[in-house]
């Protein structure tokens, strides 16, 4: 069956045709590709069409698509079975692998996705501090719980609008919207609210407007308001965690939460988060304390081999981030070359593996920065992209994950197809 017959019976029965919807691909006006299989850094579609990827499964895959250290690991977990409901000892060798990578964090709670992590993180930092609001930023995303999916109104003390139909507003009344980079609307916010709020999460390098970084001495900020103020700093490294660095965010920009979530790479494809933080706060987690969060299927035994073995591989190989970091680096000057000699103004963001190219002449710094990109030039960039069997983020406001299969040749054959992708892009905005 061809990739569009398929999309027309997976329409049929699953809304939309996928189970996540930026997998239609509806931002690039183009339908989405149904993925056969993938070894490395390349996937192949139902049509036996190759592509260099790098989507790479929004981050988990830092080694590549079906990488041994992975296969291995559910292989021989698989001999002792696939769940048992009851606590086996790979959960504990998790949680105790990202207890110690992560300064600051002594104890994890394994949930099944990031979404879970982020509500539960929240949950415990209302129960920790009897507080009811909690603060975020307009672009960070961190799942789609109903008190998360809020789209900002103009200013910090204007009332919200959902992201969605189906939110009550009173669910969303307790979430405060800020400007990321922009200590100002926070201290504004608590200002607003002095006695009212229990947590303050971000992405602390964003990564779902784009890659942006969060800047040093608004970070900083970040954890001043919230030691003065008695608020919880949730720290979401569901992108970020152990792709920054081994040791995350707290290594790579100097800063320490009160909590963190995780996601992604911590299982390696399969499907886990995690929730941690000091001893104070999650002790107060159920069956110890009063705040209530279980999962039939958390701490999942495959779920749990696959991640050791992945974060144990990322620890021992440190090679690893230097050859993601290096291999980024090379496609970000590379891009960066071609757009000078395009006389083409757009923004290349590199932070460690993570890359965007912004089809903006504006600085970006914040979700509004970003919302200046032409969204139509990086639908005929990412059309083009795909044609010449290169497969990056179907949407200008996610980012494109190197990981460690990515090869040189993979780069040079990526870089010669953006060239000539750019080159239609400049047609495009001559017409
Ligand atoms: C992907 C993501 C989530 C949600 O994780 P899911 O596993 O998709 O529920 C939360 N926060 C961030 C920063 C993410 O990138």
């Amino acid at each position: 069956m061809t990739n569009e017959e398929i999309y027309e019976m997976a329409c049929q029965y699953i809304p939309g045709g996928v189970n996540s919807p930026v997998r239609a691909f509806q931002s690039v006006h183009t339908s989405p590709i149904f993925v056969k299989s993938a070894q490395g850094a390349h996937l192949i579609d139902e049509e036996g069409h190759e592509y260099i990827d790098y989507i790479c499964s929004w981050g988990p895959l830092i080694l590549g698509h079906n990488h041994p250290v992975v296969t291995d690991a559910i292989q021989k977990a698989s001999q002792y079975g696939t769940s048992f409901g009851l606590p086996s000892k790979v959960e504990v060798d998790m949680a105790r692998l990202i207890v110690e990578s992560y300064e600051g964090i002594d104890m994890v709670r394994m949930v099944n996705s990031g979404t879970e992590a982020t509500m539960s993180a929240l949950r415990a930092a209302r129960g920790y501090t009897h507080k009811n609001k909690i603060i975020k930023f307009e672009g960070n995303y961190h799942g789609h719980s109903d008190g998360l999916l809020v789209k900002a109104g103009s200013g910090a003390m204007t009332f919200q609008t959902p992201t969605s139909l189906g939110i009550p507003e009173s669910v969303i009344s307790q979430t405060i919207v800020c400007q990321y980079n922009d200590l100002q609307s926070v201290e504004e916010a608590i200002c607003h609210y002095p006695q009212d709020i229990a947590a303050i999460i971000l992405e602390p390098v964003a990564a779902n407007m784009g890659i942006v970084q969060g800047q040093s001495h608004f970070l900083k900020g970040l954890r001043r308001l919230c030691d003065e103020h008695h608020i919880v700093l949730i720290f979401d490294e569901v992108i970020t965690g152990f792709r920054v660095s081994y040791n995350s965010c707290p290594q790579y920009l100097g800063i320490v939460p009160d909590m963190v979530c995780f996601g992604k790479i911590i299982g390696g494809g399969l499907p886990v988060g995690a929730y941690g933080g000091k001893k104070e706060i999650m002790q107060l987690i159920s069956p110890l304390g009063p705040i209530y969060q279980a999962g039939t299927l958390s701490g999942n035994p495959l779920a749990m081999s696959v991640g050791i073995a992945q974060l144990t591989y990322l620890k021992e190989h440190p090679e690893v981030y230097t050859h993601i970091n290096h291999s980024a680096q090379y496609l970000a000057k590379g891009i960066q070359d071609i757009l000078a000699n395009l006389h083409l103004p757009f923004q290349v963001h590199c932070v460690e593996s993570l890359l965007t190219l912004f089809f903006t002449d504006q600085e970006v710094h914040n979700y509004k920065d970003s919302q200046t990109c032409q969204t139509e030039l990086y639908a005929i960039f990412f059309q083009e992209m795909l044609h010449q069997g290169i497969l990056i983020a179907p949407s200008q406001f996610e980012a494109w994950f190197i990981s460690d299969s990515h090869t040189q040749d993979d780069l040079d054959k990526t870089l010669k197809a953006i060239c000539q992708a750019l080159v239609k892009v400049y047609d495009a905005m001559a017409d």
